[in-house]
């Protein structure tokens, strides 16, 4: 098999669960098998761990690309972000938060305490990931899964190069549902349907990354962190170097746009989204007010970004399918960073609970 390897060796002997997905979900459910004794193989197309909650690192700065910061409700998740926030990888932010259009911007106080990752929201993932390889897990980098065939030896996988892994007696597919609907549709008519009852909205993220800090903005805090935005085209403007461990960093502020502009905006290019995200920013700005120079700009569109209102949810936030296959994921649960970490969490203890809680 050619794909890379990432934090160890591969284990002289097959892993017995497959998980497709590194983002929060896989990284949550594959944490809880591994600590029971099974092993796992984790397999993701992307280059590292993340998924939707990845940061992007640029010459000068490292700006978030997906979540800009989470809210925590549940108890388990709590005690979850307890030990992260004890491994130094998250942290409170914003505790500055406006509500930005032209007219003005007002403070705005929720009364929700929201956390984010630190040094950049990816931190979080790239933990899970570490503490996760030496429990006896292994994680394939830059693999994507085209085909699942279920042999008599259990569970064979095929990989975008055409390599075939396995057998392993489960597999878990975290992929958002569109992408999770191609690999069990031959297999698992419960499972594929359940994907075509949870379509998605896509959303466009981009980022600017100035010489200077911002200038001032009359009656707003000179420290203000996360502002949403009241604009066609622009949701969230998030400061990211006044998120945690990023305060030496150049100015950068994340771009999340609107899902209705997304979707009509959907197949333009990278650089012209980028730039009518930037307009829209300057838009919301109180005029007049000359902004520093631009050292850098992007996007990056997310076409699986969140549930879509009509998402047909099921109760349990995650899904047990026929002969060990097994769906989960935001997208499963409610579409947060909480709703990944739960959905993949209480699947795990789902499929503990059908083993006995007995590795193989
Ligand atoms: C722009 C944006 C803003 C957001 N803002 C917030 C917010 O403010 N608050 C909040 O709580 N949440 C927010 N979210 C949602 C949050 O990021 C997600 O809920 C969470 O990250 C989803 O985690 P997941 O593991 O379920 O899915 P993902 O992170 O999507 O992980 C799925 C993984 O599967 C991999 N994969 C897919 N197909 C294959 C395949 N065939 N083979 C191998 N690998 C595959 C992908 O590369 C990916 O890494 C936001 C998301 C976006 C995009």
């Amino acid at each position: 098999m050619s794909a890379t390897q990432f934090f160890t060796d591969p284990p002289t002997d097959a892993p017995a669960i497959a998980v497709i997905g590194a983002g929060l979900a896989g990284l949550a459910c594959s944490n809880v098998l591994t600590q029971a004794g099974h092993r796992v193989a984790l397999f993701d197309k992307a280059r590292g761990p993340g998924g939707r909650m990845s940061s992007k690192r640029r010459p000068e700065a490292t700006v978030d690309l997906g979540a800009q910061a989470f809210t925590v409700r549940d108890d388990d998740f709590a005690a979850e972000v307890e030990r992260w926030r004890a491994a130094g990888c998250v942290a409170e932010w914003p505790n500055s938060l406006y509500q930005a259009n032209p007219s003005g911007w007002q403070t705005h106080h929720d009364g929700q305490t929201r956390y984010t990752g630190a040094p950049r929201m990816s931190a979080i993932t790239r933990h899970l990931a570490e503490t996760l390889t030496p429990q006896g897990a292994t994680f394939y980098t830059s693999t994507r899964i085209t085909a699942l065939t279920n042999t008599a030896a259990g569970w064979e996988l095929t990989c975008e190069n055409g390599d075939v892994v396995g057998p392993y007696t489960q597999v878990v597919i975290t992929a958002p549902p569109p992408q999770a609907e191609s690999l069990v549709q031959p297999l698992d008519n419960t499972l594929f349907s359940l994907c075509k009852r949870l379509p998605q909205q896509s959303c466009w993220a981009g980022w600017v990354v100035f010489e200077t800090p911002l200038p001032a903005l009359p009656g707003v805090a000179s420290d203000w962190q996360m502002a949403r935005a009241q604009h066609p085209a622009l949701r969230l403007i998030a400061r990211n170097r006044t998120k945690p461990g990023r305060e030496a960093e150049p100015e950068s502020v994340s771009l999340i746009a609107q899902l209705d502009w997304s979707k009509a905006h959907l197949e333009d290019e990278n650089d012209a989204v980028a730039q009518q995200l930037f307009d829209a920013l300057k838009s919301v700005f109180p005029a007049p007010l000359t902004f520093p120079k631009v050292t850098d700009i992007g996007a990056h569109r997310w076409r699986y970004s969140q549930p879509a209102e009509d998402a047909d949810m099921p109760a349990e936030g995650f899904a047990i399918g026929r002969d060990g296959l097994a769906l989960c994921g935001d997208s499963l649960r409610g579409g947060r960073v909480e709703d990944a970490w739960l959905s993949g969490y209480r699947l795990a203890q789902a499929l503990l609970e059908e083993k006995g809680s007995s590795p193989r």
